[in-house]
């Protein structure tokens, strides 16, 4: 007697413990959208400190001109 489990996803027929290939893939696009806001973040970071850093460079030069 064949036994199956149903995705609650996509409703396709799984083996007892097997994960179906759509959980896989929702799993690998939040993968990609965690790297992607990460990596956003990081250079949205360094966007700003380059944007700092122009400004002190900007004052120091300020400075040393007055
Ligand atoms: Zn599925």
């Amino acid at each position: 007697m064949a036994y199956f489990k149903v995705c609650p996803k996509c409703g396709a027929a799984l083996d007892p413990g097997e994960k179906c290939d759509c959980i896989e893939e929702a799993k690998e696009r939040q993968k990609k959208q965690e790297f992607l806001k990460w990596h956003y973040r990081i250079e949205s970071k360094s966007r700003q400190m380059a944007f700092v850093f122009d400004n002190e460079e900007a004052g120091y030069a300020g400075k040393k001109c007055s």
